[in-house]
């Protein structure tokens, strides 16, 4: 590629200063803002799109997976609350038939517009400011210390200043930005397909074949040359409404989501599966012959991009073991769950019914930072380990752990790396944390 040289110096406004800044409005960065502004400090939540939810909401992805030990979840408090925000946004009459359990959380379904929703009233509920429509695009550093995050928004340039500063961007733009050491995919270096998620309405379910079929139906089609996508088997799920099947069955293999030209052919990519699935669907299988495009995720899910490497580092030997820590401030109990990068077949690795591992405080502390953490699922763990603990429950519990530690460090004017990871722990505990 060639380059062309170009020079940016310029004096932008300060938007706003804040104890602590969170970069990203998906499951991690709720859990990251809710949690901290409970504990009385000034958060802020700066957000690229115009809606809150992540990959729940534009990445159109539903269910959550579940993350549960004795049949109850391991992600409250935040997370809990989310699923019963989400619980009260449906009908009286489904609310009567499912009456909301704080514990067992049964809310695994997931609206996108609900999910949005709710995620905006715990935040507002929470005095959280929010930025929306802001980018991060660079940072102003000081040594180690960054002194304020650079924001593109419809009215230029703009930066926020804060003590702390919590990267819930996913893919770890803004550690990547500050300069931490990152790693990126497997040993090939792929990261997980991405998938452009979508609904399809109008389907009559009482003539929908069982996945068996469905499965036999669509390698035939593949066969046939009807389809072109690597994945062994269709994903569907039903949701909430009778006649609408959700498909997460797209696979766009060897591009990078943190390159913008192959996120631009890996959106392409996607949408041309679907619309071979979409045929496929209605000639080939009983049910679908009448069926409409619901809705398509406004951006193709990303599964994985930067890990951000921290004080400490876990890997899925943390799994096998089913390690558990003092400092241990997330529990997950979700599979080890890799969609090959490079072709078809999916690994799943589970651990023992009712047994779970811990991420420690120290893979959410990049190192060579002064002032920032994690609070999505970029934190410091293997390929393999993250694919376990990316799904949205142990995500929205890492922010959680991100912004209980962010608002101890405001309190005591403390670096994130001095704090004990067994404080942070207990007052998660205090705060409502099955931990
Ligand atoms: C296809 C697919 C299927 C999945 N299936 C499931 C499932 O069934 N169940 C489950 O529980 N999990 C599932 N997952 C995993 C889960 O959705 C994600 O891992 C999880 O959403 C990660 O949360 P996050 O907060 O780290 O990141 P995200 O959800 O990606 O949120 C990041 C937020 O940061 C914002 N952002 C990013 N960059 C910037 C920037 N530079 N400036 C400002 N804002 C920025 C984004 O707009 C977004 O709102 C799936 C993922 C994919 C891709």
């Amino acid at each position: 590629m060639t380059a062309i040289h170009y020079k940016v110096e310029k004096e932008i406004p300060v938007l706003a200063e804040t104890d602590v800044l969170v970069v990203g409005g998906g499951p991690g960065g709720l859990g990251a803002a809710v949690m901290a502004a409970r504990q009385g400090v000034k958060v802020i939540l700066a957000e690229r799109y115009g809606c809150m939810g992540g990959m729940a909401s534009f990445g159109e992805v539903t269910p959550f997976m579940p993350n549960h030990v004795d049949n109850a979840t391991l992600d409250r408090p935040v997370f809990a609350e989310w699923c019963r925000k989400l619980w009260e946004y449906l009908p009286e009459k489904d609310c009567m038939a499912k009456p909301f359990d704080e514990k067992i959380v049964p809310c695994t379904k997931i609206s996108k517009d609900a999910a949005m929703l709710a995620m905006e009233d715990l935040l507002l509920e929470a005095g959280v400011k929010i930025l929306y429509h802001h980018t991060l695009v660079d940072v102003i550093k000081d040594g180690n210390r960054i002194e304020a995050a650079v924001f593109q928004s419809k009215s230029g340039l703009g930066a926020v200043r804060a003590k702390i500063y919590i990267d819930s961007t996913g893919d770890g733009d803004l550690a990547a930005l500050s300069g931490c050491r990152c790693e990126f995919g497997n040993e090939e270096g792929f990261c997980q397909p991405m998938t452009t998620c979508f609904k399809l309405s109008g389907v009559d379910r009482s003539r929908m074949p069982d996945h068996k079929t469905i499965n036999a139906l669509y390698n035939k089609a593949k066969a046939d040359g009807e389809i072109h996508c690597v994945r062994e088997n269709v994903l569907c799920f039903t949701t909430d409404e009778e006649d609408v099947i959700h498909f997460n069955t797209t696979r766009v293999v060897k591009k990078s989501g943190i390159n913008g030209q192959e996120l631009s052919e890996a959106e392409i990519e996607g949408r041309r599966q679907l619309r071979e699935y979409l045929n496929f669907l209605r000639k080939r299988v009983p049910g679908f012959e009448q069926a409409r495009l619901h809705s398509i995720a406004h951006h193709i899910g990303i599964r994985e991009t930067r890990r951000v490497r921290g004080l400490l580092y876990q890997t899925a030997d943390d799994f096998l073991r089913a390690a558990k820590y003092e400092d241990g401030v997330v529990k997950a109990s979700y599979p080890i769950d890799i969609h090959n990068p490079s072709g078809s077949g999916t690994v799943i690795k589970h651990l023992e019914p009712n047994d779970w591992y811990e991420l420690r405080y120290g893979t959410l502390v990049p190192e060579g930072s002064d002032n920032l953490l994690m609070g999505c699922r970029a934190v410091s763990v293997d390929h393999a380990l993250h694919s376990s603990s990316r799904v949205m429950p142990p995500v929205c519990s890492i922010g959680q752990a991100a912004g209980m530690a962010a608002a101890l460090c405001v309190r005591k004017g403390c670096r994130p790396a001095e704090l004990s990871g067994v404080e942070v722990r207990e007052n998660l505990a205090k705060a409502g944390a099955r931990l």
